[in-house]
């Protein structure tokens, strides 16, 4: 018997266990799944629940609703990887020796990198990247009545970087239907030069915010969170003022796979970005957020790397060549408020262009358009995310390549 272990039972490891365990013959692999908990997460839903707009009960169900029979799930803390003896160890003390490795661990939070975000979190300091995180700043929003709220982020990269835009312009509107968006004031607060790692999706975003009265400020790297001021400071001493900070913290992989030796200095696997495969390790695979690969970490491009990988380890293991190649497709629907959204797709190479999606001429989405079937298109996702993508289907019309039938540059 052999054995496939993988490392994580989030949106990449589930994908993953259900593709693989539907091609392998369950007599001759076995297939482990590690996850320290039992609690998937829909991540996207996080987003709505600040605005009431989904219940945290929504967005949480069991892991095991949705790996296969067929696959050995095990909860526990993952402690190392012993890359010399292809074995890896958990906090309880348990071993699981591999022939094939998938890493699918994803990100973690690390407030305490900045001094005075974690003391700030007892206070009006927020964050909405986890369950605890958006219920805490459901309550703050419902109770703010006026002030200045600042949406920061701390550094590049970080996972979902549409979210803290998304994030924005839904505060824009839930304070007009509250009817007191004349007392608050919102402010973007970003180390990139603008709203977004791309240029012209950025022009789009930058433009909305403008129409919003979004105050936006550029290049600021934080040093600390002043908490008896209520400032964040940034390195060159600048100062922005804040009553209710929501920050995202900085992102970085699980500090186990640094302790392997096979991340760079921020935790991330170091990953080839086209094979999907770990450097210098020819059995380890790598997909979603704890890659290092230059595209945007979300969950789209996390099924895309699914469908990549599963190609290619059914391929190796049938001693053939691992053929298929990632293109850093990524694909993102971003709420701009009053049940409108955008839609980008890119990759390594394209930026963002217009047209349709996913059918050429015929869509039914727009692509970089702000517009209601977009919004209908992410109400819908957690629908697909539960009931399709999960489950490691394939939706038809949406391979994991960009397609560029039908689009145009702006
Ligand atoms: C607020 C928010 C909004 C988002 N919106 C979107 C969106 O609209 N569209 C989109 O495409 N993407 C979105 N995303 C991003 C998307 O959710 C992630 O990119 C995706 O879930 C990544 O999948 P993953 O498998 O890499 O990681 P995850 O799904 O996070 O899974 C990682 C798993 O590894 C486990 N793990 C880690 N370390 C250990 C350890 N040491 N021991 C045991 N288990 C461990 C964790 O418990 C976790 O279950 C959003 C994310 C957030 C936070």
């Amino acid at each position: 018997m052999k054995n496939i272990v993988i490392l994580g039972a989030g949106t990449g490891g589930t994908m993953m266990a259900n593709k693989l365990r539907r091609e392998l013959d369950r007599g001759e692999w076995n297939i482990t799944v590690i996850d320290r908990n039992n609690q998937h997460v829909y991540q996207p839903g996080l987003l709505f629940v600040p605005f009431q707009m989904l219940k945290p009960s929504e967005i949480v169900k069991s892991r095991t609703e949705f790996l296969p029979t067929g696959v050995d799930f095990v909860i526990d803390e993952i402690a190392r990887i012993d890359t010399a003896a292809n074995t890896v160890h958990t906090v309880g003390k348990k071993k699981f020796p591999y022939d094939v490795l998938v890493i699918a661990t994803g990100c973690r939070l690390a407030p305490e990198e900045i001094p005075g975000m974690v003391e700030g979190m007892q206070n009006n300091v927020h964050d909405f990247y986890t369950i605890e995180g958006a219920k805490r700043l459901s309550k703050a929003m419902d109770h703010f009545e006026g002030g200045k709220i600042v949406m920061h982020i701390s550094e590049m990269p970080f996972k979902c970087p549409v979210a803290p835009i998304e994030f924005v312009f839904l505060a824009d509107w839930y304070f007009q239907e509250r009817g007191i968006r004349d007392k608050v004031e919102i402010e973007f607060v970003t180390p990139l030069g603008g709203m977004f790692t791309k240029p012209v999706a950025t022009r789009v975003f930058s433009s909305a915010a403008e129409e919003k009265g979004i105050n936006i400020t550029t290049d600021f790297a934080i040093t600390d969170v002043l908490t008896e001021s209520n400032e964040i400071e940034s390195a060159d001493g600048k100062r922005v003022k804040y009553d209710l900070l929501v920050t995202i913290p900085p992102n970085m992989g699980s500090q186990f796979l640094f302790d392997s030796g096979v991340t760079d200095e921020l935790c991330w696997m170091n990953t080839d970005k086209h094979k999907l495969k770990a450097v210098n390790h020819d059995n380890i695979y790598v997909l979603g957020d704890a890659t290092n690969v230059p595209t945007s970490k979300a969950g789209s491009v996390t099924h895309f790397e699914s469908e990549i990988l599963c190609e290619n380890i059914l391929a190796e293991i049938e001693g053939k060549s691992a053929n298929a190649d990632f293109d850093g497709h990524s694909n993102c629907f971003i709420e701009s408020g009053f049940k409108k959204a955008y839609l980008i797709d890119f990759n390594y190479e394209q930026e963002p262009l217009i047209g349709k999606f996913p059918l050429p001429a015929v869509g039914p989405f727009d692509l970089l358009g702000d517009t209601e079937i977009n919004h209908m298109g992410k109400l819908m996702f957690k629908w697909t995310y539960w009931n399709v993508l999960l489950k490691g289907t394939e939706i038809p019309v949406v391979g994991p390549g960009m397609s560029m039938l039908g689009k145009k540059a702006i």
